[in-house]
Parts: C-alpha cells; structure tokens; sequence
C-alpha cells in the first residue's frame, strides 16, 4: 500500500465507533517521502469540520514554533494517533486506540521518517509504552529501528504560554533532519 491508498482505506473506516459521529476522518497530510513526521493525540473539533489536521489554535501555535525553528509544514508529515474527533476533545479511551493504531503503523512504515516527532502524552504511550513528556521532553529515543523527539503537543503551550520557550527549544531539534 502506498500513502495514498492508505489514506484513502482510512477514510472509511469503521473499527470503533468514533465513525459514527464524526464529520470527516483526518488522515494526516504532507510529503510522502517526509524525514520528519509529527504525531499528535486526536483530531480536534476544526480539524473535524475540515478533515484536515491541525488547523485549529493549536495548529497556529504549532506553525509559529516550526517557522521560528526555520521548518516549513510542507516540508513534514503531519498526523494524530486517531484519525476521528472524540467528542468534547475528551481523551481517547484505550480501545480506540487500540483500533487506530496500525493505521498510523502503516503510515509510518510507508513515509520511513529520520525522526518521529510525539506530541504529546497520548502519542508517547502509544508508541513507546510510557507517560513522560513533563520530564523526558527534547529528549530522543530509538526503539525497533526508529528515532523518536518527544514534544509537548502544541495544546499544552496554548493553556499554559509559559511552556511556548521550551516547546520552541525542544522542536528545533527537528531541523537538523530536515
Ligand atoms: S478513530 Fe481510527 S479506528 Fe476509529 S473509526 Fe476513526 S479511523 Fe477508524
């Protein structure tokens, strides 16, 4: 399967019931051939209407910090580990999770990024097992062959500004795989 065709199985997917009341699936979106990925929790409620992934005041926060760090989105693969809005941005539960997943597996076997930014707890767990952006963040971990950056997810710096100069810190290391 290519991105595309992953993308477009993803779009009609009913393996938990998240596809029942949402509006659009977000797949993801940027380069198929993307050296870096960045993978948040769960599409939001403009990300929903849009179909498109982080569009809303997260997704602005987001591409301030990865301008300043001198990275255009274009030049990223961009996604969530679900791809279907949980109501009232409640966190998802672990079944959903579970059901989502293998499609970001494929997604991630299919670009091959250099460096997987997780933004976020809600990534970290899913694909490395534990809880730790507080005190892991900036830091980069290998598992199975892969390189991940552990981020704060752009929500947190827009609840709480005093984070925005360590998330800065922190997502300018993604440059030097660009
Ligand atoms: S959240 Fe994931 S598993 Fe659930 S319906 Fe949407 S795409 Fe499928």
């Amino acid at each position: 399967m290519d991105l595309i065709q992953v993308e477009n199985a993803l779009k009609k997917c009913k393996r938990c019931n998240l596809w029942k009341i949402r509006k659009n699936v977000v797949p993801g979106e940027g380069r198929k051939n993307a050296k870096i990925m960045l993978v948040g929790e769960a599409p939001g409620k403009e990300e929903d209407a849009t179909g498109r992934p982080f569009v809303g005041r997260a997704g602005k926060l987001l591409n301030s910090i990865l301008e300043e760090a001198k990275i255009k989105r274009s030049q990223l693969y961009i996604t969530s580990v679900l791809k279907c809005h949980p109501p009232q941005n409640r966190k998802p539960f672990s079944g959903e999770i579970k059901e989502c997943l293998p499609w970001l597996e494929k997604q991630i076997e299919t670009i091959q990024p250099k460096i997987i930014g997780l933004m976020g707890n809600t990534a970290i767990k899913s694909l490395l097992g534990f809880n730790g952006i507080t005190k892991m963040h900036g830091k980069t971990i290998e598992k199975n062959g892969k390189k991940f950056l552990l981020l704060f997810h752009p929500a947190a710096g827009v609840y709480n500004a005093k984070l925005i100069p360590k998330m800065k810190k922190d997502y300018a290391k993604l440059i030097e795989f660009v």
